[in-house]
């Protein structure tokens, strides 16, 4: 029996990605093992903190590292770093600003909300948002003309939830927001590159812990030493109730040693068997129109899409309903819901997964006396 039977919660099978509501990743025993180890015994959380940090930041071709519990923390982190900065009197006054600079300027389509909102998170960490542009294209003059005195930085967000077309590039951002003399701060939580952005020229980027690096629940920030040692400050005010444990430092260390050594042409092999897998078991239902689809941001991830061929999107939302409130709970990507399709994400599951999510589908498909007329 696991914890989950105890308490009454039901297993998920997760075919919708590394979700931070599904519990983010599954740890591999080197994570577990050096999480076990630093519950264990003490430490000076302060020292092994920054030690960790230090090592984030070499695997990452940064200056600095600083460890925090996700994120969505690190974004109102990196903000409060820049607005109050080490001054203690600021950084106790936090999230209410009388002072200048504390506008963050950021373009339209990456304000977006990935189960919280940018522009919260922002304001946690004593920012305002400044929308550029509109929300499906920005030019550079928009965004050089957005920068004045109250301006303390630039935030962009690199995701599969932002608005892919229309946007600057990160490089074209960087550019302008440098040639003002202000730093760039980007939301990078689902990438998959610890390296390019930092390489790039971003002056501070936060990844999550339990994503693409699957480790746990845990996030980061790295870039320039100053703006990191600024953020460690904000310990002592908005980031307290942000801060993570030993464990979630000693797992996120052991984790990211682990991503960084993993070999990626075996992993995006091994996707490809489990979609592959799930064509197979599902391109014989009927009511189903099965497909490849590539992932939205560019990222290695061939996914399997799922319509209904009668394109009935209301057929296709109970069909969600349903995996979702079974036993085992089936989680679907639900991104394109409203617009008629649904993706599995081979990247959380095993293979032994796929017959269960197909004998589900059948169950519901057949059980459903709407699906049986048609
Ligand atoms: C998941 C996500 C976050 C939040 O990350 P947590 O580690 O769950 O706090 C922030 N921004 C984007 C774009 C995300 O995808």
């Amino acid at each position: 029996m696991t914890v989950y039977d105890r308490l009454g919660a039901r297993r998920v099978i997760n075919a919708s990605g590394r979700m931070t509501a599904l519990g983010g990743s599954v740890l591999g025993q080197g994570v577990l093992r050096a999480m076990e180890e630093a519950g264990t015994s003490f430490v000076d959380v302060a020292e092994f903190k920054e030690k960790a940090g230090n090592r984030i930041a070499e695997l990452c071709g940064a200056e600095a590292g600083f460890i925090t519990t996700g994120a969505a923390a690190g974004i109102a982190i990196m903000v409060a770093a820049v607005v109050a900065g080490r001054d203690l009197n600021k950084v106790f006054a936090l999230p209410v600003v009388d002072w200048q600079p504390r506008e963050i300027a950021i373009q339209s389509g990456h304000m977006v909300n990935f189960g919280a909102s940018v522009a919260q998170m922002i304001k946690l960490g004593g920012g305002v948002p400044i929308p550029v542009g509109s929300v499906n294209m920005v030019v550079s003059e928009e965004l050089a003309g957005t920068i004045s005195p109250h301006t303390a930085a630039v935030l962009a967000v690199q995701s599969h939830h932002a608005v892919q077309k229309g946007m600057l590039p990160l490089s074209e951002v960087i550019r302008i927001a440098h040639r003002a003399n202000r730093p760039v701060l980007l939301d990078a939580a689902a990438e998959e590159d610890l390296r390019m952005y930092v390489g790039q020229g971003a002056d501070m980027v936060t990844y999550s812990g339990g994503k693409a690096i699957e480790g746990p629940t845990a996030g980061f920030i790295v870039g320039r030493r100053d703006l990191i040692e600024a953020c460690r400050v904000q310990e002592q005010g908005i980031g307290r109730p942000m801060k993570i444990g030993k464990e979630g430092v000693a797992g996120l260390v052991a984790a990211l040693e682990a991503y960084v050594q993993r070999n990626r042409v075996c992993e995006s092999d091994e996707r490809r068997q489990v979609s592959d897998a799930l064509i197979d078991a599902l391109q014989d239902i009927d009511v189903l129109r099965v497909s490849a689809v590539p992932d939205e941001a560019g990222r290695d991830i061939m996914r399997v899409a799922i319509e209904m061929r009668d394109k009935n999107g209301v057929a296709l939302k109970k069909l969600v309903s349903e995996l979702e409130s079974g036993t085992p709970a089936v989680y679907v990507r639900k991104h394109h819901l409203e617009e008629g399709w649904v993706a599995l994400d081979p990247r959380p599951l095993q293979i032994d997964d796929v017959p269960v999510i197909a004998s589900r589908m059948r169950q519901i498909l057949r059980d459903d006396p709407g699906n049986r007329m048609s």
